[in-house]
């Protein structure tokens, strides 16, 4: 298969097993199979329609994206993160590593899918509108060849 897009192709991971304990950064993919109304705090209520959906982190901490994205990938918790909303109610299909990467650069290298929320998790990022994005059905992945 060929690709006429630049840009590294990042690996994907179905399950936590054999993602890097390194800090760097994420794209999660997360599928709503109903739609989903998600307010954040002094905005108003946003329903999500059923789709797939891009949310971008960064794990610094002890663990890494592995400690990081173990959690993103378990239903059972208490909602500490606006993707917590998310990962609760949806399914996480999957996720693309980036070893010292930088989650900023990834929604910038995902710049045209639609942003759904504002704010939706970059309260503290002054650079992004949100680090949560739409993945409309068959738009092409700049790190990876495949389309949903
Ligand atoms: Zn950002």
């Amino acid at each position: 298969m060929t690709s006429d897009r630049n840009g590294p192709v990042a690996a994907f991971h179905a399950d936590v097993i054999g993602i890097p304990t390194e800090s760097g950064a994420y794209v999660l993919l997360i599928q709503l199979s109903d739609s989903l109304p998600v307010k954040l705090a002094g905005r108003p209520e946003i329903t999500l329609a059923p789709g797939h959906y891009l949310y971008c982190g960064s794990a610094r901490g002890p663990g890494g994206i592995k400690a990081r994205v173990g959690r993103h990938m378990q239903r059972e918790k208490s909602i500490r993160w606006h993707v917590d909303r998310l990962t609760t109610k949806g399914t996480v299909l999957g996720v693309w590593v980036f070893p010292g990467g930088d989650e900023c650069e990834l929604v910038a290298s995902l710049a045209g899918m639609p942003v759904p929320i504002p704010g939706f998790g970059s309260s503290d990022c002054a650079t992004c509108a949100s680090h949560l994005l739409e993945w409309p059905t068959g738009a092409a992945l700049p790190f990876d060849s495949r389309s949903n």
